[in-house]
């Protein structure tokens, strides 16, 4: 008989998700007293603009309490599709879009409707933490293409080329890159697109989700802009979470053919219904509000990586890529580690030990490379306070040097 503790095979293919398994140690640390910096986790620490809690609050006051159509409002996704043709001279309609609880869900949805046992799932990496968990629970295989810091954390399409076979379904790929802050021109995705196209079972998720979070252009290119022919086989993913500071009101949504939305919107008629009623309106606003909103906190991201890259390629064994994108930077640290090593400050030489190696000695929860592919790496967040990067630097730099 199986009792409780035997749980299915699949939750045995999963880990919990690092990045908020490291925010989650930190918060534990810090409520027991213990001077600790989170640079874990990946969100604005900035508040929701006013003009967005207002509309949630007239939403409340207007009764929109009840459920809504499964994939979102009407009124939602007509904004979402506005927002798309305005922002990337995309052509939706309302019955392409699926709003979720969070991009995270809208990405979840697709792996389940399309990914079959066994099929493969190219993941362009290092890459977010959660994308090789959700193709193993879902039953595909998960094929990371790693891009080396040399390039910048930009695959080339001959590595994609070579990744790919009949059996790809999926390719994930997310520009800005969370962790690596890459961000592809619209010639590299137009070069990503031609090798994809070869492949005429693949589909590809395009993670816009740091889309407006970019320091060298106004705001990142997406994959189905620069390769229209690809359009039928193009899932744009993308949120308010990050742009607009609303990672807790959890609204992602994606924009695919009607077939696939209807599919999304069947698995999430089966598994949590519409997101939140309140949010969705909020969301709303966001989309229909203009970005001015996202000035300041794009300006206060953008001080920070100064001062974070500035830091970073101050310590010996430590390489930090050009941060083009997101709010992250994800070092190299192999050499560093080796050292550290060497001088019997860490048990063995890699990214975990290196981490709890700064959390333990000068209180910075950072996240390994490993579960974003890419051993031998951290990432750190400055998406926090400036005065807790700014301390946070001082002390990785001190526990490094
Ligand atoms: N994609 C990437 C690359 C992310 O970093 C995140 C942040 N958690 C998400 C998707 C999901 O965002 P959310 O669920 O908050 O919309
Ligand atoms: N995307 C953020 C991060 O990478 C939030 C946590 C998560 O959902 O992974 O830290």
């Amino acid at each position: 008989m199986k009792g409780m503790a035997n749980l299915a095979d699949r939750i045995g293919r999963i880990q919990p998700s690092a990045t908020i398994a490291v925010s989650t140690l930190a918060a534990e640390l810090k409520a027991q007293g213990k001077d600790i910096i989170n640079l874990g986790s990946g969100e604005p620490d900035f508040d929701t603009p006013q003009h967005i809690n207002d509309a949630a609050a007239a939403a409340m006051a207007a009764g929109q309490t009840r459920y809504t159509p499964v994939p979102g409002t009407v009124e939602l996704r007509e904004a979402v599709c506005r927002k798309l043709k305005r922002e990337n001279d995309l052509d939706f309609k309302p019955a392409d879009i699926v709003v979720s609880t969070g991009a995270k869900q809208a990405i979840m949805n697709l792996i389940q409707c399309v990914v079959d046992h066994g099929d493969e799932v190219v993941i362009i990496a290092p890459c977010w933490v959660s994308y090789p968990d959700m193709t193993a629970f879902c039953g595909g295989v998960a094929v990371p293409v790693l891009a080396s810091a040399d390039a910048d954390y930009r695959i080339s399409p001959e590595q994609l080329d070579a990744a790919m076979s009949a059996k790809t379904r999926l390719v994930m790929l997310n520009s800005p890159s969370n962790p690596s802050g890459a961000v592809y021109s619209r010639q590299q995705l137009a070069d990503l697109g031609e090798v994809i196209a070869k492949y005429p079972n693949a589909i590809v998720c395009s993670d816009d989700i740091y889309e407006h979070i970019t320091y060298e252009q106004d705001k990142a290119c997406t994959f189905a802009s620069a390769n229209p022919s690809l359009a039928d086989r193009t899932v744009v993913i993308n949120g308010v979470s990050k742009a607009f500071a609303m990672t807790g009101w959890r609204i992602g949504y994606s924009a695919s053919t009607p077939e696939l939305a209807k599919a999304m919107s069947k698995v999430q008629s089966q598994t949590s219904s519409n997101a939140c009623s309140i949010a969705q309106a909020a969301a709303q606003a966001a989309l229909d509000g203009g970005l001015d909103c996202i000035k300041p906190m794009k300006e206060a991201f953008a001080a920070r990586r100064a001062r974070v890259k500035q830091a970073l390629a101050g310590i010996e064994g430590v390489a930090c890529p050009p941060i083009d994108g997101a709010f992250y930077a994800f070092s190299d640290a192999s050499a560093a580690i080796k050292r550290l090593h060497a001088n019997k400050k860490i048990e063995a030489a890699d990214d975990k030990q290196l981490c709890r190696y700064l959390l333990e000695k000068v209180g910075v929860a950072a996240v390994p490379g490993t579960p974003f592919c890419s051993p031998g790496a951290f990432r750190i967040s400055f998406a926090a306070a400036d005065d807790m990067v700014d301390s946070a630097l001082d002390r990785i730099t001190s526990a490094l040097s």
